[in-house]
């Protein structure tokens, strides 16, 4: 693996992509950084700050340098975070006039200046058309790297001007091991509890600024209860054979909150979609599951058109109760759906 950006985990060719346009001059004015919330995009957008003026070419950034340390310690005035004004949820107009007053000053302390548009979602359109200029035609020492889920949420006329790079969500195994060199909660989590620390892998999404948050107990806690419901409540359709009892205290473990109970089917749903997944190709890449081999046992309880069915149907259930639908009924009909499904 690359030496470059050694600090961003996985995301390789990306890697190598951006420290060749660094190290040959070519780097572009501005690029549109896009992905999930918590894959990385503020450190790499400052660790890129860093590399633009690194003294270090065969470990851009090296984290080590004078300007390195500056810049990653937010130390300079050279590198702009702009994000929306207190008490604001959007980034206004003028914000964007002020960037556009402050591009012409000089850098201070080194070669670049570079601004940091964290949620450049949140740019209302006015502020992005004041920008165009800008970012079209900035002084050749100005970079904007511009942070957003999708580009998609950006006017045409700003992703004209800027390329677009994705930050990818990164495997399991990465994440691990990231973990366990970052934070020594990771290595006491796997060595006494191995199978929630696979599972919060798995809830994290490829995502290691999520991975990092679900180290927290607290923040682990509830996202754990509801992936050990989604578990439950399919095993209780795997298994035709539990009581009438049974199958109505599983309902009593659903939130009582219409929002979260969405969330809790959403999840269920995605169980089940790894299990069609598995069914289909025993390659898949599973989402929810964090143990294979205990997904290849639920799955070998349906057949594909059960599963596909069930997906169908605790879907469909998440869309009723996210417009108001009876809790009670939904879910009631929901657990007793395979029977169903069987007597048909
Ligand atoms: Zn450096």
């Amino acid at each position: 693996m690359s030496e470059f950006f050694g600090n961003i985990a996985g995301n390789a060719t990306l890697r190598v992509r951006l420290a060749a346009e660094i190290k040959s001059g070519t780097f572009p004015h501005a690029y549109i950084i896009e992905g999930q919330e918590g894959s990385g995009r503020r450190t790499l957008a400052r660790s890129i700050a860093a590399a633009l003026s690194c003294s270090n070419p065969d470990r851009l950034p090296c984290g080590v340098c004078p300007a390195c340390r500056k810049i990653f310690g937010n130390k300079t005035p050279d590198v702009i975070s702009v994000i929306p004004e207190q008490g604001r949820s959007s980034i206004g107009v003028e914000v964007a006039r002020q960037i556009r007053r402050d591009v012409i000053v000089l850098p201070i302390d080194f070669a670049y200046k570079v601004y940091i548009i964290e949620e450049a979602d949140k740019m209302t359109p006015e502020a992005q058309n004041a920008l165009l200029l800008t970012l079209e035609e900035p002084p050749g020492f100005a970079v904007f790297l511009l942070i957003c889920r999708s580009a998609s949420d950006l006017l045409l006329t700003v992703r004209s001007r800027a390329p677009t790079v994705r930050t990818e969500p990164i495997a399991s195994e990465v994440i691990a091991d990231y973990l366990i060199s970052h934070d020594n909660r990771a290595a006491k989590l796997k060595a006494e509890y191995p199978g929630e620390f696979a599972e919060l892998i798995s809830a994290a999404g490829g995502c290691i600024g999520q991975a990092l948050s679900l180290l927290d107990p607290d923040k682990r806690r509830p996202i754990m209860e509801r992936r050990r419901l989604a578990r439950s409540f399919v095993g209780i359709l795997a298994a035709p054979d539990r009581s009438f009892a049974e199958r109505l205290d599983i309902i009593s473990m659903f939130s009582s909150r219409r929002e979260e109970i969405t969330e809790e089917l959403r999840l269920i749903a995605d169980a089940l979609r790894d299990l069609i997944l598995l069914k289909k190709t025993g390659q898949a890449q599973l989402v929810f599951w964090s143990d294979r081999a205990a997904a290849l046992e639920v799955a070998g309880r349906f057949s594909l058109e059960e599963l596909l069915l069930l997906f169908e149907q605790v879907d469909t259930a998440a869309g009723f109760i996210g417009r108001n639908a009876n809790i009670r009924l939904t879910l009631t009909n929901l657990v007793f759906a395979r029977t169903a499904v069987i007597r048909q």
